[in-house]
């Protein structure tokens, strides 16, 4: 076993940290999870109720990540899992049409009216990635503009963020994706019109698409300028583009429907996940039912899934979405407004520099006292003093996204309760920021 590096960490999930480390890279399925950016032992999670995680140690968090996003109900809410029960019993994969991804088709696009037609996958990666094929067979064009700090998931041609200029093509983020899939790729400054404007100047008849989360939350919560997202829509419009509006976390989760609930721009393709899988495996691409049509077996381009529309998931999905009724989004906002004011007081009460950003109910801290409008701002950020106040959290029983890279999520079961031990925690965390040094 390793050396405790924080004196409450948890033995329980360091020693199953240890055993995970053995079989699988960096002990973790998905690389955040893995505390690097804070370090210290990632809590190993038994169980969810409500707001509340309980971790190997048998000790309790408020859950501030919320399974990044999906867990918008809180944990086991008895109607979705009851719901995932039914569902079961009747059998786990048919590799069929089924009456289930019908209905939660039917309800995605009743809620969001850009949303003519959807087509389901199983992750909000496969949905980008299927989305951008789609753009691509459609335009017949081959180059996409990303903005850097936005994520899209893993896709090849997404993992590129590292372009400079303008006429910079992207170089690749990450070992394993070739100059060629990156090539393709151009990364422009997010909340930057006149660079999306300069780029399709220099590339005439090129773009097939503009990709952008409907409001970034990758990179911290950083919402889209007054005008941006609809300039972007104008300028892809200008051009003969596809503008693709990644709402894979905002989906479901900033209004009823979604980003496009707050803004209203009308994008010709839109990406969901997280939320709309009701804490399983469910994404969907849809839009312009004119260009949903050139998707097989409608169409020549090829998209498929063994597991795509799956019956457990889609009735997680379902019974979720039919619970996030006005009330549902009243009682999220009003609880993410009460926790964000009991921050930014916390924080300034002990003179720490920040900026407390929030796109509806998502929001995150940046420790800088600066705005922050794109990845660039955000990196000025001093994260060593997000680390202090992050282990503080967790030490005290509040579980935050381990990086201050990342949005913090609330749910409707974060009651009074939840509440009040996020306040009780935040004066030490606040002093730890204020007290800590790079
Ligand atoms: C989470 C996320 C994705 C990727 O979804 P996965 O299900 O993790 O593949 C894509 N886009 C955005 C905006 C996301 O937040």
């Amino acid at each position: 076993m390793s050396e405790l590096a924080y004196p409450y960490e948890a033995p329980a999930s360091q020693a199953l940290f240890d055993r995970a480390a053995a079989v699988t890279p960096g002990g973790v399925n998905s690389p955040v999870r893995a505390f690097r950016a804070v370090g210290g032992t990632p809590r190993f999670m038994v169980s969810g109720t409500g707001p509340y995680l309980t971790d190997a140690d048998g000790r309790e968090y408020v859950d501030l990540v919320c399974s990044w996003g999906p867990m918008i109900l809180g944990h086991s809410h008895p109607e979705v899992i009851a719901a995932v029960q039914d569902a079961v019993s009747r059998g786990t994969s048919f590799g069929t049409p089924g009456e289930g991804e019908v209905a939660l088709a039917e309800e995605m696009v009743a809620r969001v009216a850009p949303l003519e037609q959807v087509r389901l996958v199983s992750s909000g990666t496969e949905a980008t990635m299927s989305a951008i094929r789609l753009a691509r067979g459609f335009t017949q064009r081959t180059k996409v503009i990303k903005f850097a700090g936005c994520y899209h998931g893993h896709v090849d041609s997404l993992l590129a963020a590292a372009g400079s200029g303008v006429a910079t093509f992207a170089l690749p983020d990450t070992p394993g994706v070739t100059g060629a899939q990156a090539g393709d790729t151009i990364v422009l400054p997010y909340n930057d019109l006149d660079a999306v404007r300069e780029a399709f100047g220099a590339h005439p008849g090129e773009v097939a698409c503009v990709i952008t989360e409907a409001s970034p939350g990758n990179m911290g919560v950083v919402p889209p300028a007054e005008g941006f997202n609809q300039g972007l829509k104008d300028l892809c419009a200008e051009n003969g583009a596809l503008y693709i509006s990644d709402e894979v976390m905002t989906g479901f989760r900033t209004s009823r429907s979604g980003w496009f609930g707050v803004d209203g721009v009308v994008p010709d393709l839109m990406t969901f996940g997280k939320v709309m899988g009701g804490g399983f495996p469910a994404a969907a691409f849809g839009g312009r039912a004119d260009v949903m049509a050139h998707l097989a077996p409608a169409g020549p381009v090829y998209q498929a899934g063994t597991l795509s529309g799956n019956p457990v998931a889609t009735a997680a999905g379902l019974a979720q979405l039919r619970l996030l009724d006005d009330a549902a989004y009243a009682k999220v906002d009003a609880v993410s407004k009460e926790i964000q004011g009991l921050v930014t007081g916390a924080l300034s009460k002990e003179g720490v520099a920040h900026t407390l950003q929030n796109a509806s109910n998502m929001f995150s801290v940046f420790f800088t006292d600066r705005p922050v409008r794109n990845y660039e701002d955000a990196r000025t950020q001093e994260s060593f003093r997000f680390t202090a106040f992050f282990h503080s959290l967790l030490a005290d029983g509040v579980y935050l996204p381990p990086s201050s890279f990342e949005s913090w999520f609330v749910s409707t079961a974060h009651d009074e309760r939840a509440v009040q031990k996020i306040a009780d925690a935040l004066p030490a965390a606040a002093r730890a920021a204020a007290e800590a040094t790079a």
